[in-house]
């Protein structure tokens, strides 16, 4: 058998060697080309960073495309507004789990960002006079929560992602990065130190394996919303690169921490964007009544996004759903006019048409609430860099590792994250990594040596899986895990239901070793991806179950029925969470959330009992 030869020196490797391996060296290395990993490529590339982007599918098909209702920034352009409330909201949403450093990092720099966004051509909506339009959306208030809606959610009209997708790419290519699309990174490779020195991937048309030596890495590979049955996410949000870190010994955060929006289709788990309620529409259960007045008298139907859910969960347990089986709930917008529908909310038009069958100027949108967002990734620090907790530090920094957008928990949402948060979240931590890189590497220097044995866990996955001869295919599995978060880690938990959630998810994992793949294949092997996919899952899922149960308060999304309240004597801090696949056991510890602020221009807002 031939050897993988060490780069560096050192013994040679002989795992994988039946591969034919390319070696790639660069500055920084992206994985994901979403609006968080487009926006990074920019700014190392401008920095004269050699940048390599790595994208399992073509950027423009990236998750953030089918963002619709908007970005918030408080630019002001419809009524007064300022950082500060943008600040106050966003804490209040987090449910006083962000960290208010990285929240004032964030909602200070939201401006800039989208007029960047602006200038580099997204279309934004206009207002009569020319500015951006902004809506309503919901947690986002004036006057630190005192006065009306704030409308701060820049939009383009249902489609702020594409728009601003399309955009970043266009942005992207103007610079010198290379593209590697259609590769599909499989794990990070780290020295003896718990440095990261770069990425292996498969390049899915023709085999080949790919080794990435960076001096720095970026995961900007979204959310993990297909560990459930019931996602607006599209089928390639498996949380890849969040199963590269547990993967390589590095612990996740406030993995319990997962964002259901009230308005999926219901049967499809489609989108319809809050923004349709931003606009004015409203829900309504079987007697018609608005029963959001009820939960949320001053907010209403744009309280944020785990009140409104529960609310409708509430609704329903009650025996107050709509449809045959009165398990979900109407989304009015026939009382808008014709002209704003069409104007404002054209895609969720199509989509309600399509998905329903239902004409929305004419009959309401059955809805239910349905998995949107993973408030929980990997911990980083404002300026995108990967922590763990090491030697009693819990903010240690993981050398050559970098985190950004759904993948990453800065933690600017917290416990929950308000709508229009995240497609900020990307373009202001996007830029901030790239000027981080920009700081800390120098372009064209020594890379950290390379161990010969880098790529043995990524091959040795993947000629595991690849041969895979067991008894259950992915696909069994895989619906196996969907269904068992579905039902036992969803809008309303108990510890009851969280136990045995643990026992099911548990067996499903063990069960992974009976996995069967029957393409043998290199060449466009789905079965074999979504297989690596399915096993990046699984591990989340796992982890997600385990906080959940362990976390003995409600916050934010996170409601428990057998421990009703918020409790920031004992639970204000943030879960971590280690992964060993091999023992197949979880650890857990945390850390503390970081109760200061980045500047003394605004004080640390203090934890309040929330009320709507
Ligand atoms: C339907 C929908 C509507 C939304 N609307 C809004 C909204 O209006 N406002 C808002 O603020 N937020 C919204 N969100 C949330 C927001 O869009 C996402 O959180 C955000 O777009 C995630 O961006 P990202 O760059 O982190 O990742 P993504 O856009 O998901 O991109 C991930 C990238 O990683 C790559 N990748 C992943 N794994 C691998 C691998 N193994 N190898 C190589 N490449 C890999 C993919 O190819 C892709 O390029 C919405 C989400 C959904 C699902």
């Amino acid at each position: 058998m031939a050897e993988i030869k060490s780069i560096d020196g050192g013994a040679p490797s002989i795992v994988g060697a039946a591969y034919d391996i390319t070696d790639h060296t660069y500055d920084v290395v992206v994985v994901g080309a979403g609006g968080a990993g487009l926006r990074a490529v920019v700014g190392c590339s401008e920095a004269g960073l050699r940048t390599a982007c790595i994208s399992k599918v073509f950027p423009t098909r990236s998750h953030t495309v089918a963002a619709q209702g908007g970005v918030a920034a408080s630019l002001g352009n419809m009524g007064p507004d300022n950082w500060q409330w943008h600040m106050y909201d966003t804490v209040k949403g987090s449910d006083w789990l962000g960290d208010q450093d990285a929240i004032e990092y964030l909602v200070r720099n939201a401006p800039a960002a989208v007029y960047e966004l602006e200038h580099w051509g997204v279309p934004f909506s206009r207002t009569e006079d020319g500015k951006i339009y902004q809506r309503p959306f919901g947690g986002m208030t004036t006057d630190f929560g005192r006065g009306p809606a704030a409308q701060r959610t820049c939009a383009a009209a249902d489609r702020t992602g594409h728009a601003m997708l399309h955009t970043l790419y266009g942005a992207a290519l103007r610079h010198q990065a290379e593209f590697f699309i259609e590769y599909f990174a499989i794990d990070l490779m780290m020295n003896e130190e718990g440095a990261c020195v770069g990425v292996v991937a498969l390049k899915m048309d023709d085999g080949t394996i790919h080794r990435f030596r960076s001096q720095k890495t970026i995961l900007a590979t979204g959310g993990y919303g297909r560990a459930y049955f019931s996602a607006t996410s599209a089928h390639t949000c498996t949380g890849d690169g969040n199963a590269m870190v547990l993967r390589a010994g590095l612990p996740l955060q406030d993995m319990e921490f997962v964002q259901f929006h009230p308005s999926g289709i219901y049967g499809s788990g489609c989108l319809i964007t809050e923004g349709a309620r931003g606009e004015g529409g409203y829900l309504t259960n079987s007697e018609g009544e608005r029963f959001m007045e009820r939960y949320a008298p001053s907010a209403k139907d744009l309280a944020s996004r785990d009140v409104v859910s529960r609310s409708m969960t509430m609704e329903i347990r009650a025996g107050r759903g709509v449809g045959k089986a009165k398990d979900h709930i109407n989304l009015h917008l026939e009382h808008l006019d014709p002209a704003i529908l069409h104007e404002r909310l054209p895609g969720i038009s199509e989509s309600a048409k399509i998905f329903a069958g239902v004409d929305v100027t004419r009959e309401p949108i059955p809805v239910i609430p349905t998995v949107h967002y993973n408030m929980g990734g990997i911990p980083t620090n404002f300026h995108g860099e990967v922590l763990t907790k090491k030697d009693g530090d819990p903010d240690a920094v993981v050398p050559g590792l970098m985190a950004l957008g759904e993948a990453a928990c800065v933690s600017v949402h917290g416990a929950n994250r308000l709508g229009s948060n995240s497609l900020i979240d990307l373009v202001v931590f996007g830029r901030a990594a790239g000027l981080r890189c920009a700081e800390t590497v120098v372009p064209g220097a020594p890379q950290r040596p390379l161990p010969a044995n880098a790529s043995d866990l990524a091959l040795s996955r993947l000629d595991h899986f690849r041969n895979a001869k067991g008894g259950s295919r992915t696909a069994e599995l895989r619906a196996r895990m969907q269904n068992v978060m579905q039902s036992n880690c969803a809008v309303f938990r108990t510890g009851e239901v969280l136990e045995e959630g643990r026992g099911l998810i548990n067996e499903v994992w063990k069960g992974t070793e009976d996995i069967a793949v029957t393409d043998r294949s290199l060449i466009w092997n789905s079965d074999l991806i979504e297989t690596l996919e399915y096993d990046n899952l699984i591990a989340q899922a796992v982890v997600t179950m385990e906080s959940a149960a362990n976390r003995q308060e409600s916050r934010g999304a996170h409601a428990r029925e057998d421990f009703a309240e918020r409790d920031d004597v004992n639970w204000m801090k943030h879960t971590l969470t280690w992964a060993d696949d091999k023992a197949r056991s979880v650890n857990i510890d945390y850390r503390p959330v970081h109760t200061y602020t980045m500047s003394n221009d605004i004080a640390y807002i203090e934890p309040k009992a929330r009320v709507y």
